[in-house]
Order: structure tokens, then C-alpha cells, then sequence
């Protein structure tokens, strides 16, 4: 069978259902799946879904695939993604697949997969791709058995957390597999809950659920003020990301909550390293060198910051996009939940509201994740000829991941985005000014490669 390389994706498998995702493809991941683990010495995966109206669907045949090769399956059925890592760390199963299309479009789905308590590798990536193409599969009979691990998960976070008040909070699941969950979770810990799309609704009738886009956060800041809350949490579709609102409705950016969490976290975990991604202010690798931690940037990507984590036995980890990753008192997996319950706790801890704790962080003049729409092939050659034809004077230049120039007043990104076929940019001034300076900088570079390459800052 030839596999479209649209679908298999620096870090996940995902694409249009039906139309990318095939059903002879999707059972094919089953049979490739099975036989990868088996040949590696392994015998069973947990499987869990989200709430996408294809999920049944792609389970089922997803799951038919896999016991078709002789290795042995343990359906979750729906709840969202940190379930399914928790799965690999509370039972022996140490593998998993989680059928979700995160914060695509609903006509979308895909496949985070986990071997041996990691995300799979390119490698990994490949090495399946190629088992799907040559259709060399094992063949046996495996074993089916459903098992819930919602009470597991409940139970085990509430040992964990200890609120030092009772606060009042708004948690939008924007009808995404979150609502499977975190709802009851929040209530059990004697949070004053006001809930917002809760109902696990894959046709997401309310809003997207991508807390990262500002406008998806709207009903979160509306319900944060009219009810006078102390904070407001966003989970997106398949409940891997956190979003948060202030008390007063400003959005706090992930680097902003994730600047609090480290000085927390740091006073019991001096000297420890803490790991953000290439799109996070420099305020936050100050901010955690101030607070006594060691500051690590990464490639943006959940798996490319989960390797980092293990191989730095970081402290934490955490994205722009939201994925933050406790590896203290949790199992270092990116758990928009557990997340929230975590920065919950600390802002319990205040006497301040939660808008005058996050001042204590000052942030930049910035912009949020801007977009520029262009081709597969393309993004990856402006990249290129960004990173190699232009001197940048007065800048520091950051390769890890795209082209990150950096000075004393301001930085800015420019990177292919791993998931869309687009260019990503963020920037960031001490004044105005400053960040209006390091877009032209940018812009400049960008019209000498082609007049249409404009970056829109709204
Ligand atoms: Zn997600």
C-alpha cells in the first residue's frame, strides 16, 4: 500500500478522515502497530480516543488491525490524551495509542503513539510507514479487553493536590474529551466549579477548542468576570493543553503561568532544569535563571520536548502552545489537568489575586503566534535561506528549531510549523518600538526572498 506523506508528521499520524485517513490505512496502522510491538518483545497496547464523532469508527478498526498480529489490546474508550499516558505509567502496559485530531479541525483525526513510556520517534515514525507499504505484518490472535482508568486517574491527582483555599474557578472543556473528566475531578477537590461546555461533543458546537487561538478563549473571559472568578482554565479538544485567564479575564500566555509554576516548583527543586520551547519570551529563561532553575530551549514539538525532559531529567517542561509537562510529582507527560490543578494549587497558596501574582512576572510587548500561510516544500526552503543568506548584524542567532535572532530589547522567530503547511512567527520588545524594530528586521529578509511573504501582525 503507498502511504501519502501528508499523514505521517515529524511527531504524530493525522489527517482529513475518510480521505487521508483511509480505513485500510487506519487498519494497517493496526497491523503495523501490532507487529512493531511484538517484534520489540512486547505483547499489548492500551488504546484510548477522544470525543471526534469518527472515533468509534477508527478505533474499532484500528484495534481489529492490531489483534490481528497476535498482540493484545486494552480499550480505554473515550477520555482525553494525558489519560492514555497515564495508562503507561499506571499499568504494565507501557505502550499506547491515543486516537485524537487535537485542535484540528473536526473533520480531522490522528494517532499519538507511545512506546515504551515515549513518544514515538521519526524513526519510529518511518520504520511503521514502511511495515504499512510493504504489508509485511505478523499474523495471530489477540485479546481484547476493555478497562477504564477514570477513577485510577481521579484518584491518584487528588492525593496530590491540596488546595489551601477553595476557590472559584471557570473550566471550559469546549466540548472536548477534557469534559470526560475534569469536571468531576475539579468539583472532588472542592473547587467552586462553573462549567462551560463540558459535554463531550465532537461537532464542537460552541467554540474550537484550541486555546491557543485568543478568540476561542472569549466565553472563558466573559464567564471569568461575570462571575467574579478567581481564574479560568481552557483545556482543547483531547485535554493535553492548558489555557488560562486571569482573574480580571487577561489571557495569561503560557510562558507568563509557566514562569510562576518554575518558581514554585524550584524552591523544592533548586538548581534543577526546566525545558521550554523556541517560541517562549526571554523573560521566562530569566525569570527561571532568577528563581534558581536552569533554563533548556527546545525544538517546539510535545515528543521533542518530552525527549528533552528525559534526557535532562527536567524538572518541567512546557510549550507556547499550552503542553506543559510535571516531571516532579507527575510523570513528566504534557496533562492540561493535571496542569491546571498544579497552577490551581499555587495560586491557593496567595493571598493576592491571580492577576496580581502573574505581575510579579513582567512580560514583554509581544505578539502571539502569527501565521503565513505557504506550501509543505516551501517552508522549509524560506527557512533555510533565512537561516543561511542573511547576516543578521547586532543579532544573536538561535538555530534549534527555524531562526531565532536575539538582542538586548527584543527577539523574534521565524519557523516551518510542524503541523500546517505554514510559517510561524512570534516577537517580542521591551518597548514597542523594540518589537515593531526585530518585525521589520525579519520582514525585510522575508521581501528579498519574495515580495509575498508579508507577516501580518493582525
Ligand atoms: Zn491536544
Amino acid at each position: 500500500m503507498k502511504v501519502n506523506s501528508q499523514v505521517f508528521r515529524a511527531y504524530d499520524i493525522r489527517g482529513i478522515v475518510q480521505k487521508e485517513l483511509s480505513d485500510e490505512l487506519i487498519e494497517k496502522l493496526g497491523q503495523a502497530m501490532g507487529t512493531m510491538l511484538i517484534r520489540k518483545k512486547h505483547n499489548a497496547l492500551n488504546v484510548c480516543r477522544d470525543g471526534r464523532l469518527s472515533g468509534p469508527h477508527i478505533s474499532n478498526l484500528f484495534i481489529k488491525g492490531v489483534l490481528s498480529t497476535g498482540c493484545n489490546v486494552y480499550d480505554l474508550g473515550l477520555g482525553p490524551t494525558p489519560l492514555l499516558y497515564f495508562s503507561t505509567f499506571s499499568t504494565q502496559i507501557k505502550n499506547g495509542v491515543m486516537i485524537t485530531g487535537s485542535h484540528n479541525p473536526k473533520n480531522y483525526n490522528g494517532f499519538k503513539i507511545v512506546v515504551d513510556r515515549k513518544p514515538l520517534s521519526g524513526k519510529s515514525i518511518t520504520e511503521i510507514r514502511d511495515l504499512i507499504e510493504s504489508e509485511n505484518f505478523l499474523s495471530g490472535k489477540g485479546v481484547e479487553e476493555k478497562k477504564s482508568l477514570l477513577k485510577t486517574y481521579k484518584n491518584e491527582v487528588k492525593n496530590k493536590i491540596n488546595l489551601k483555599k477553595n476557590l472559584k474557578i471557570v473550566l471550559d472543556c469546549g466540548n472536548g474529551a477534557g469534559g470526560s473528566l475534569a469536571p468531576d475531578l475539579f468539583k472532588d477537590l472542592d473547587i467552586e466549579l462553573i462549567e462551560l461546555f463540558s459535554e463531550v461533543d465532537g461537532s464542537f458546537p460552541n467554540h474550537h477548542p484550541d486555546p491557543g487561538n485568543p478568540k476561542n478563549l472569549k466565553d472563558l473571559i466573559d464567564a471569568v468576570i461575570k462571575n467574579k472568578a478567581d481564574l479560568g482554565i481552557a483545556l482543547d479538544g483531547d485535554g493535553d493543553r492548558l489555557g488560562v485567564v486571569d482573574n480580571l479575564g487577561n489571557i495569561i500566555f503560557p510562558d507568563q503561568y509557566m514562569a510562576l509554576i518554575a518558581d514554585e516548583i524550584l524552591k523544592e527543586n533548586f538548581g534543577r532544569k526546566i525545558i521550554f520551547d523556541v517560541k517562549c519570551s526571554t523573560k521566562l529563561k530569566e525569570s527561571i535563571e532568577t528563581s534558581g532553575g536552569i533554563p533548556i530551549m527546545a525544538r517546539t514539538g510535545h515528543s521533542f520536548i518530552k525527549k528533552e525532559i528525559i534526557k535532562h531529567d527536567a524538572v518541567l517542561g512546557g510549550e507556547m502552545s499550552g503542553h506543559i509537562f510535571f516531571n516532579d510529582d507527575w510523570y513528566g507527560f504534557d496533562d492540561g489537568i493535571y496542569s491546571a490543578l498544579r497552577l490551581i494549587e499555587i495560586i491557593a497558596d496567595f493571598e493576592e489575586s491571580s492577576s496580581d501574582i502573574f505581575n510579579n512576572f513582567p512580560q514583554l510587548v509581544n505578539t502571539p503566534e502569527l501565521t503565513l500561510a505557504t506550501t509543505d516544500k516551501k517552508k522549509f526552503e524560506i527557512i533555510e535561506r533565512l537561516k543561511n543568506e542573511f547576516e543578521f548584524n547586532g543579532y544573536e542567532k538561535v538555530l534549534i528549531d527555524g531562526i531565532r535572532l536575539e538582542n538586548q530589547v527584543s527577539w523574534g522567530l521565524a519557523r516551518a510549523s510542524n503541523t500546517t503547511p505554514s510559517l510561524v512567527f512570534r516577537f517580542e520588545g521591551e518597548t514597542e518600538d523594540a518589537l515593531l524594530k526585530i518585525v521589520e528586521v525579519f520582514q525585510k529578509a522575508l521581501f528579498s526572498i519574495d515580495d509575498k511573504l508579508e507577516i501580518k501582525l493582525n
